[in-house]
């Protein structure tokens, strides 16, 4: 085991967080990206600063060619990965109606393609070692369906049936996969969110409060440590208790 971490999504948001707390733990982080230059950028630069070790790869999750050639290169940095976090993802809020084939086939293709080919890309190597944990990043959405949202909260549902099919299939190679399915999460995500709609979901919410970045990173080291090697395809929901 090298305790390397792949994040995908990581230059924003939750996947930053995680970046950032892996990295204090002292994994090799790599941060995986889309289109944010600057932020990725600026994060993999303060972990280097902070003497951190840090790759950054632009790939984006759902080109299976681009995930094929990010693990070629952790592969030969690293040898591998002992952990794979599947966080990339997007969200869009519509009428069910005014979805079109492409808003489908684009949600689809990034929150469960995404995942399939960095799962995929991963595996043969953790089957080698007999080791590995892998974390999906689900939504409450995916647990109790979303208004507006069911392209995303189908998605979602997705992530949460393929965690507990493969989970089924790589405990006997000592692999753990889980999903984390969080609540309302303070990121650029629910940038769109009014002070109304953000008031109403904190009261809707006993812990009165949106979750932050850093609630998700935490569960997701505690999942990815040897702590958690007997948990195996469970959906855990940090959310406040807004769904219980
Ligand atoms: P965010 O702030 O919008 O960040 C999304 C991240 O995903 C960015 O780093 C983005 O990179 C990356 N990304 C998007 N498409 C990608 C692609 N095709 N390939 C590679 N990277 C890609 O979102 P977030 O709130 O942190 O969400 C992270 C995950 O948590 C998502 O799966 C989301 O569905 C889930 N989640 C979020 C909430 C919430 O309330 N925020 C709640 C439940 C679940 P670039 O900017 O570089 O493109």
């Amino acid at each position: 085991m090298n305790n390397t971490v792949l994040i995908t999504g990581a230059s924003r948001g939750i996947g930053k967080a995680i970046a950032e707390l892996f990295a204090e733990n002292g994994y090799n982080v790599v941060i995986n990206y889309r289109s944010s230059d600057i932020k990725a950028n600026e994060l993999y630069n303060k972990l280097v600063r902070n003497n951190r070790s840090a790759m950054l790869i632009k790939a984006d999750v759902a080109v299976r060619e681009q995930v094929d050639e990010m693990y070629a290169k952790i592969k030969s940095a690293y040898g591998g990965v002992d952990v794979l976090i599947n966080n990339a993802g997007i969200a869009e809020q519509k009428l069910f109606t005014d979805v079109s084939e492409d808003d489908w086939d684009n949600m689809f293709d990034i929150n469960v393609k995404g995942m399939f080919n960095c799962t995929q890309a991963v595996l043969n190597d953790m089957i080698s070692n007999k080791y590995g944990k892998i974390i999906n990043i689900s939504s409450i959405w995916g647990l109790v369906g979303a208004s507006c949202e069911v392209a995303y909260a189908s998605s979602k549902a997705a992530v949460i049936g393929f965690t507990k099919s493969l989970a089924k299939e790589l405990g006997p190679s000592n692999i753990c996969v889980n999903c984390i399915a969080p609540g309302i999460i303070d990121t650029d995500m629910n940038a769109s969110l009014d002070d109304n709609a953000i008031k109403e979901l904190k009261e809707q919410t006993p812990l009165i409060r949106l979750g932050s970045p850093e609630d998700i990173a935490n569960l997701a080291l505690y999942l990815a440590s040897e702590k958690a090697n007997f948990i195996t395809g469970q959906i855990i929901s940090p959310n406040g208790g807004f769904v219980i």
